[in-house]
């Protein structure tokens, strides 16, 4: 069994997906010592995904993970905060918890705009709770930043007939994660959906009642939803021995190890070497969360298979399902399969004739045999491929 014998105790940092997952591989692995799962929110692990869409429409209140962790023999503690870390201890709000074994899952926190204390940020069900309470017909709702959560609040609020402007410093929704071409796209689905959207708008200051930006535009607003990105919540490990980079995510090894031994990391906190993208990899999504966790429990059971899987995420936002796999650079060849004005298309990107990653609306069958191929390395049929007719499995080059 690996570096461990049985008498060892794993902690489990963070009690969001990746600890949850990351907990009940090593049960189902079959780790038969102590594991302790720590975690700072008062609730049981629960999926975020549905925050921003069911959540805040009222449809669901509670998304807790179907896990009963009494039955696995977990001890979950929940309410309490990790505070730093030295090799086999773990300091905490509430006394020291020695370890044999750890694994650090402490995901990551939104972004503030600085300045913004009155502005709302949407990470937790508490945050999604109170935000939910607040949107109400003919509420003006601000938010700052069309990506990817900026697009789902914007739907529900809008759903709940909200007046919802977003403000977006880039040129077109989504500037860090997709070229301006696709995010002009997406443009008109804020205009559809009759939500005003500004791109080139940066925050100059929020004052009661209004956005004020650098351009000298000023947006009213009775609300402030505040969504530029997440942060690794790796603050508490500062002067420990493990090692992060400069965005603060943690440094791992092809197995999810960290530089402190005994310690791995999985989800929204770590950054791991991938060789099938030839690059580093910080992934803040929900399926990154739970394969590394599991990823992790297996290399701490003693695998050394390396964590390299073809990133995976979706969001739901005006009325579309959008999806990706893989990832692109700049450099790789992008490729419209189907027409941007109609209701569902693709995007490949390729590079040479490999494909690298795709984006999908509407396109589920796309996705799911795109993500294969991405897996698989394959190579398409240029002349092909951009016919949305065309399987994308039959699109193979020859
Ligand atoms: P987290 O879920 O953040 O869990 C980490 C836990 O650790 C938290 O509970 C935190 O309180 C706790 N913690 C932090 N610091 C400490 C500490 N010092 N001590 C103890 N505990 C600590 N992804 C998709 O692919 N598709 C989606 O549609 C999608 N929608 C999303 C919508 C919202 C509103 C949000 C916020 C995220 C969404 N995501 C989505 C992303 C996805 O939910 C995350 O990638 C995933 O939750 C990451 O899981 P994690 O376990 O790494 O981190």
């Amino acid at each position: 069994m690996g570096e461990l014998n049985s008498a060892d105790r794993v902690v489990v940092v963070g009690a969001g997906l990746a600890g949850a997952q990351c907990a009940t591989a090593l049960r189902g692995g079959g780790w038969r010592g102590r594991i302790t799962v720590v975690g700072e929110e008062p609730h049981p692990p629960y999926d975020r995904p549905p925050l921003s869409k069911d959540v805040l429409l009222g449809k669901s209140d509670s998304t807790t993970l179907d896990i009963d962790f009494e039955q696995l023999g977990v001890e979950l503690l929940t309410g309490r905060r990790a505070t730093g870390l030295e090799p086999g201890v773990l300091h905490t709000d509430a006394g020291e918890l020695p370890y044999g074994s750890l694994v650090i899952a402490t995901g990551a926190v939104p972004t503030a705009l600085p300045g913004a204390d009155r502005a709302h940020l949407l990470r937790t069900l508490d945050d999604a709770l109170a935000l939910r309470a607040l949107l109400r017909p003919g509420l003006r709702l601000a938010l700052v930043g069309a990506g990817w959560i900026g697009a789902e609040v914007a739907t529900a609020a809008r759903e709940l007939g909200c007046e919802v402007t977003v403000v977006e410093a880039g040129p077109a929704p989504l500037p860090g994660a997709l070229p301006a071409e696709i995010g002009s796209v997406m443009t008109a689905w804020y205009e559809a959906a009759g939500v005003r959207l500004r791109c080139g708008a940066g925050v100059a200051a929020l004052e009661p009642g209004a956005v004020l930006l650098e351009d000298g535009g000023r947006v009213a607003a009775d609300e402030v939803v505040v969504g530029i990105g997440a942060r690794p919540a790796t603050g508490w490990l500062a002067g420990s021995a493990v090692e992060l980079d400069a965005a603060g995510a943690i440094l791992a090894d092809g197995t999810l190890r960290t530089t402190l031994p005994g310690v791995w990391a999985a989800g929204d906190c770590v950054s791991y070497p991938s060789a099938r993208f030839g690059t580093r990899l910080a992934v803040q999504h929900w399926d990154h969360a739970l394969q590394s966790g599991a990823a992790a429990a297996a290399a701490l059971l003693g695998s050394d298979a390396p964590y390299d899987p073809v990133p995976y995420f979706w969001s739901e936002q005006f009325g579309r399902m959008v999806q990706y796999a893989g990832r692109h650079t700049a450099q790789d060849r992008m490729l419209w399969r189907g027409s941007p004005d109609d209701a569902s298309w693709t995007v490949l990107w390729l590079r040479g004739t490999e494909l690298r990653a795709l984006l999908t609306v509407d396109r589920p069958r796309d996705l799911t045999q795109g993500r294969r191929l991405v897996e698989r390395g394959a190579r398409l049929d240029v002349d092909r491929v951009g016919d949305p007719a065309v399987p994308l499995k039959s699109a193979l080059a020859a």
